[in-house]
């Protein structure tokens, strides 16, 4: 089997559980995050793979060979964390160089690569500069080319992203992906960010409490969450309580509504309703419909988000402006989604 292999990695320490039998396959190129809340494990899993942390239990396998007792150092793979680990009083070349230098290559060849790489992070030029006077974002393109700089098998990167501002930070994302697409280099990044996630990752691993709840591309884990752990945390949709009342049919906020998703034949579920699938109408006898008042409107400029609440639940709808209802808080109206549109999920 080519590409990474984690075969029930366990993580303990003393009594208390980090990672539960992780299980998941990574084809070689992936662009993957390890994605969830904090302490759910994943930068015990990352470290596991690096060769920092040894599991308790389980197997690490990478093209076929067992690595999981490789000392990490043997392992050949770049890391970047997010205190970045720089050396401040060598310049932006020298750090670069430093992974080439204990390996014994020369002074030419090491400076040779650093251009290289500098190029490859767009930071052309900059060898000779101390690495004290960077900007964050220059900083981290220092990083990303040191941990580049033996052409490594798997990239991994805890949280490398956290310490920038917001602008930065984004761009940064964009330059990763970039980066990661031309050279096909097996990435894993540590993230909390849900965005984040979404806008670098082939495949998104949705962990919490020490579980893999979910892996699979972004626009998956956003349309088709595992369950409502995953839904919730991915955010961005509603998530209602409701009972099984039939094949297709669940009765949830006053009212019983068609699914095309697969009902259990009873019992309690959750639906997952995107807020730009629910239509609020005024004087509707459309089916699927469900009774609500507005409690609370704003116009965002791009789109148009209404705050609902039907029965005692919560519900967000998100329209384009041209498609706004004319409805203001207090207005009685009612909710619409189509059949399709709900993923049952188990409570
Ligand atoms: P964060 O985003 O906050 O870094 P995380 O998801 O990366 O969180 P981990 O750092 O992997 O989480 O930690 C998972 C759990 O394992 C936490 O409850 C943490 O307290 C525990 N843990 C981690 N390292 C150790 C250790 N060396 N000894 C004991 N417990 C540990």
């Amino acid at each position: 089997m080519s590409g990474l292999v984690l075969d029930h990695l366990v993580k303990r320490y003393g009594p208390f559980t980090a990672v539960h039998d992780a299980e998941l396959t990574i084809p070689h190129g992936r662009f993957v995050c390890l994605l969830g809340p904090s302490g759910c494990g994943k930068t015990t899993l990352l470290r596991m793979i690096a060769g920092l942390e040894a599991p308790s239990a389980g197997a690490i396998r990478l093209d076929g060979e067992d690595i999981t007792a490789k000392p990490a150092h043997q392992r050949d793979f770049g890391m970047v964390f997010q205190s970045l680990a720089l050396f401040p009083h060598l310049t932006v070349g020298e750090n670069i160089a430093y992974p080439l230098r204990i390996r014994g290559k020369s002074r030419a060849e090491q400076r040779a690569e650093a251009e290289r790489l500098l190029a490859l992070v767009r930071l052309p030029g900059a060898a000779d500069r101390p690495v004290a006077k960077l900007s964050g974002g220059q900083r981290q393109r220092v990083a990303i080319a040191r941990a580049l700089a033996l052409s490594p098998r798997l990239f991994l990167l805890d949280e490398p992203l956290s310490a920038l501002d917001a602008k930065l930070r984004e761009a940064m994302q964009i330059e990763l992906k970039q980066l990661q697409q031309r050279l096909g280099i097996t990435t894993i990044v540590v993230t909390h960010d849900q965005r984040e996630a979404m806008t670098m990752a082939d495949l998104v691993v949705v962990m919490s409490a020490g579980r893999i709840h979910q892996a699979a591309p972004p626009v998956e884990v956003y349309r088709r969450p595992a369950d409502a752990f995953v839904a919730d945390f991915i955010g961005m949709t509603n998530l209602l309580k409701g009972k099984v009342a039939g094949p297709g049919r669940v009765a949830v906020a006053g009212g019983t509504l068609a699914v095309t998703d697969p009902t259990p034949a009873a019992g309690e579920v959750v639906l997952s309703v995107r807020p730009e699938d629910v239509a609020v109408r005024v004087g509707d006898d459309a089916p699927n419909l469900l009774p609500g008042t507005v409690t609370f409107l704003r116009d965002l400029g791009a789109t148009v988000e209404i705050r609902l609440d039907v029965a005692g639940q919560e519900i967000v709808a998100v329209t384009a402006p041209q498609d706004r209802p004319m409805v203001q808080a207090g207005d009685a109206v009612h909710v619409r989604f189509p059949a399709e549109a709900a993923v049952v999920l188990a409570s």
